[in-house]
């Protein structure tokens, strides 16, 4: 099956790639515009997405809407992950502000909510989690976002997300839970 993916985001295309195989994964073509993420949760912001994408193309679409709560911060920063430390925000702007804002060492969760719209009208949510802790300094080269400074719980090896291999974040990670719903999901139908 062919999955048009609802982002601009090149490091989600490249995780759902690998995570949905042999589905075969198409970025979103130039000209669709996305819908500002007026959500107020995960799974709204994925269902806007992909909805505007299956309403512009006319073919079944997915869309994540992912991020990071930090307990320290009541689950902040969340669905303004990407936004964190302002609109325009470097991935690593919001890194810095995120390790400023928390002790070293607390908690945190990552969230992915991965919506699959068909043209028939069909829509599934899918939700995907994984807890760690925050690290005082960056590490690491792999991944993207908040990766370098969050340390999964689910490995037991003192490496951040970023010093992952891909196939060891995708076995643990939020998006490859949520995927791999979707995946159990699209087999069963
Ligand atoms: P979205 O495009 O609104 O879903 O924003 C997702 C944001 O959450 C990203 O820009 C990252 O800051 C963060 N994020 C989501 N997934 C990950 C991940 O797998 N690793 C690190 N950061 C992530």
């Amino acid at each position: 099956m062919r999955l048009l993916l609802a982002t601009r985001n090149p490091h989600k295309v490249r995780e759902f790639s690998l995570l949905l195989g042999p589905h075969t994964v198409d970025p979103l073509p130039p000209e669709v515009d996305l819908p500002p993420e007026t959500g107020i949760t995960f799974a709204e912001n994925a269902l806007l997405k992909a909805r505007a994408a299956v309403a512009a193309t006319g073919r079944d679409a997915i869309a994540d809407d992912s991020g990071i709560e930090a307990d320290a911060l009541d689950g902040a920063p969340g669905v303004r992950s990407a936004r964190f430390a302002g609109e325009d925000a470097t991935d690593e702007e919001n890194l810095e502000k995120l390790l400023a804002d928390v002790p070293d060492g607390s908690g945190a969760e990552y969230v992915c909510a991965l919506a699959y719209v068909g043209v028939d009208g069909d829509e599934r949510l899918f939700e995907g989690r994984c807890r760690g802790v925050l690290t005082a300094a960056p590490r690491g080269e792999g991944g993207f976002g908040y990766d370098p400074a969050f340390m999964p719980d689910d490995d037991h090896s003192d490496r951040t997300m970023a010093e992952l291999a891909p196939r060891e974040k995708d076995a643990i990670s939020h998006r490859g839970r949520a995927a791999r719903e979707l995946l159990a999901w699209l087999a069963s139908r």
